[in-house]
């Protein structure tokens, strides 16, 4: 199984460059959504976290108030470690069980918290998706229609631009236009296609 971690900072281009790939026929595991599903209603992560916080950690349809959790985690560090310990373990069984399920040459896993949590060590390489942090900042606010702050406030709690680019194997540039991505996608592709067959 060859594996290629895909990371960046928040707004950095990681789905947008994902997606060229799938276009190329690589299977794309996003750790981000193996995340959500993990706290989905009716599973045991979400009883436990109504178990433990109540039903104010819920909505009124049994799914998880994601908002609540989220502010509730920000605040106390504590809940945060508890939540980790609850989650981190069936998030990476999940993982490694679609990473091994991909039929094709080589199988992408994109994770925005790749290195903070450790997945590049079931990585052959890194790609890292790089712009600046006013780029991030303007393309995500953008994207979600949020304030300059908030994205912020996210890219402090995330690694920062020199920390990724430490543990990168390649490094893909997503400051110019997005023009400017599918050469540099189809040469990575070329290059891990050759990789994987070895
Ligand atoms: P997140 O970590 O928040 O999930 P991401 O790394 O997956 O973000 P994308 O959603 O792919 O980032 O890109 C962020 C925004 O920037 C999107 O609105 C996307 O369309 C836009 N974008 C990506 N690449 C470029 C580019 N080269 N030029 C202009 N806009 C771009």
């Amino acid at each position: 199984m060859f594996i290629v971690g895909v990371t960046g900072g928040i707004g950095s281009g990681k789905t947008t460059v994902t997606r060229l790939f799938e276009q190329r026929g690589v299977v794309v595991v996003d750790a981000d959504v193996i995340a959500r599903h993990t706290l989905e209603r009716g599973s045991q992560a979400l009883q436990a976290v109504r178990e433990r916080y109540g039903e104010v950690a819920l909505q009124a349809d049994g799914s998880l108030n994601r908002a609540w959790l989220r502010a509730h985690i920000f605040a106390n560090p504590t809940e945060k470690q508890w939540l980790n310990q609850l989650t981190h373990p069936l998030i990476r069984a999940e993982i490694i069980k679609q990473l091994h399920a991909a039929t094709s040459a080589y199988v992408m896993l994109s994770a925005p918290l790749l290195i903070e949590n450790g997945l590049q060590q079931l990585c052959q390489r890194v790609l890292v998706v790089d712009v600046d942090e006013a780029t991030q900042l303007q393309r995500t606010a953008e994207r979600d229609q949020v304030n300059p702050q908030q994205v912020q406030a996210i890219m402090q709690a995330q690694a920062s631009r020199q920390q990724r680019l430490a543990h990168a194997t390649e490094v893909l540039d997503n400051s110019g236009s997005s023009a400017d991505l599918p050469p540099q996608v189809e040469k990575l592709h070329q290059l891990y296609s050759a990789l994987a067959l070895q």
